[in-house]
């Protein structure tokens, strides 16, 4: 039977831009944006008559009635979910920004339990609950994205019971002993409000476990291997790690464009061996000990001096709340300091931008450089990580990886390293710059040949799938 897929994202994938007195959209960029897109865009195997992206526009009613924006390559139509300015801080940089994004990254120092945050969150979430159900029916799929959403399920169940509904995390899910610091009744809603889904993916298998782990322990709720028996549904729980696509990044170092930019990247590289980073500037991806590392690899290798170039990119991210703000300071001083005392006025140690890169450009730093510096002291699963290695079609340059990135799991042939070991960061900087071709185009092969075969369009049919299966085992159970 025929129905449509609704997709729900705290963010509609575009940015509204006013520009000359005139407000303009594009594309926005991100980990889910690129990976949902692909997928609508890639995928025409499956049986939906229509898909809807639902999510916050970024401007108001007024605004968007003016400019009325339609998705570029038509895959989907967009359903905004209108909410106002004072809620949505709090909801977003509050709850969602303030609390969660910490714990589930392990940094409970950081949490804010703030109650006008929480009450915000729930607020919001019944305003998506209620702008859904007015398009919505029984016979139709949901698919809920991230933290920013998680009791979205229940309030859409309750509203429509037999609805199909998916639930996917972008962000690890903790260890119960931290989740657990919440106060108990924001974990109830929240572990209830996911368990509304049918399905419940995250990106391993550990997220998955410690997920399960916090339903046995906070709402006695019964749980046979991955799947839990509540208010008399049987709800799936898998892993799913999120991909990218691989051809798309694999064949665009052959295009004119990027090669031109490139050009000018290996004008700037000359002689010197180029390492490379690119993260939103946040706590968890460990961009300080990335820039310690590279500190104590230029003093215990002073032969190096000279030789060695870090162009260290960092994307503005959530500048309003405080925490995130503290640390441009930090890095900023850090790059400053390093290259006043190390380098010379004919060769600084770190290139360093803070400013979002175009994928053109971005692919012409992956391809450019010698060794990718990834360090997160906790990621979901980093897509860089997959996108650096899907562009080296040359199987040259080598990824050293934080054991802590979800990707990690998968790209086992990268170099492995602890990012709160600076020693260990100092001395893997050693081993890839001086790792010979061959053991070079080995780790990449490996690499590229599990992001190939598990590409975003697996995952997403691979989730479709599971989600099927789910509802089949729900009607024979009652
Ligand atoms: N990205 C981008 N331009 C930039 C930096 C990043 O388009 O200047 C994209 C990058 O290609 C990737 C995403 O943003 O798809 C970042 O995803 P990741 O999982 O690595 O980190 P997140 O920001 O989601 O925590």
């Amino acid at each position: 039977m025929k129905k449509k897929l609704f997709i729900v994202a705290n963010r509609l994938p575009i940015t509204i831009e006013i520009t000359e007195h005139q407000y303009t959209y594009r594309p926005s960029s991100g980990g889910l944006v690129s990976a949902i897109t692909t997928y609508l865009s890639k995928n025409d195997k499956d049986d939906f008559t229509e898909k809807v992206w639902a999510g916050v526009p970024g401007c108001n009613e007024a605004t968007w009635n003016s400019i009325t924006p339609v998705s570029q390559t038509g895959d989907f139509k967009y359903l905004p979910v209108f909410t106002n300015a004072k809620k949505y801080e709090l909801y977003y940089n509050g709850f969602s920004n303030s609390l969660l994004w910490p714990l589930f990254h392990y940094f409970p120092s950081f949490a804010e339990y703030r109650t006008t945050n929480f009450d915000a969150y729930i607020s919001v979430n019944k305003l998506f609950a209620a702008t859904l159900a007015s398009q919505v029916t029984a016979n139709d799929v949901v698919w809920i994205h991230d933290y920013h959403l998680l009791p979205l399920a229940a309030m859409l169940r309750e509203m429509i019971p037999g609805l199909t509904i998916g639930l996917f995390l972008h962000i690890p899910f903790p260890a119960y002993e931290i989740f657990r610091v919440i106060p108990k009744h924001w974990q109830r809603e929240i572990l209830s409000g996911m368990m509304g889904a049918d399905l419940i993916g995250f990106h391993t298998v550990e997220y998955a476990s410690y997920f399960l782990s916090s339903v046995e322990m906070t709402m006695k709720a019964k749980c046979d291997g991955n799947i839990i028996t509540w208010q008399n549904r049987k709800i799936k729980v898998e892993s799913f790690p999120v991909s990218i696509d691989f051809e798309l990044f694999n064949n665009a170092s052959e295009r004119e464009d990027i090669k031109l930019i490139q050009q000018n990247y290996l004008t700037l590289k000359g002689d010197n061996k180029m390492i490379f980073s690119v993260d939103r500037l946040d706590y968890t991806k460990g961009i300080q000990n990335r820039l310690r590392g590279f500190k104590k690899f230029l003093d215990k290798n002073p032969d190096y001096i000279g030789k060695v170039v870090f162009a260290l990119i960092v994307v503005p991210s959530r500048d309003g709340i405080k925490k995130y703000a503290e640390r441009k300071k930090e890095i900023d001083e850090f790059i400053a300091n390093l290259n006043s005392t190390v380098g010379t006025l004919s060769w600084q140690p770190i290139i360093y931008q803070y400013n979002h890169l175009s994928f053109e450009e971005l692919v012409a730093l992956y391809t450019t450089c010698d060794l990718a510096l990834i360090t997160p002291l906790r990621d979901g699963m980093n897509l860089v990580a997959k996108e650096f290695v899907a562009s080296r079609k040359d199987e040259r340059s080598v990824l050293v990886l934080s054991e802590m990135a979800g990707a990690a799991k998968e790209l086992t042939d990268a170099l492995l390293i602890n990012p709160n070991d600076i020693s260990e960061i100092a001395a893997m900087i050693k081993q890839a710059i001086e790792m010979d071709t061959d053991e070079q185009a080995q780790r990449m092969q490996a690499m590229q040949t599990r992001i190939k075969q598990y590409d975003v369009v697996t995952w997403a049919t691979d989730f479709f799938d599971q989600l099927q299966e789910t509802k089949k085992l729900q009607v024979e159970f009652n």
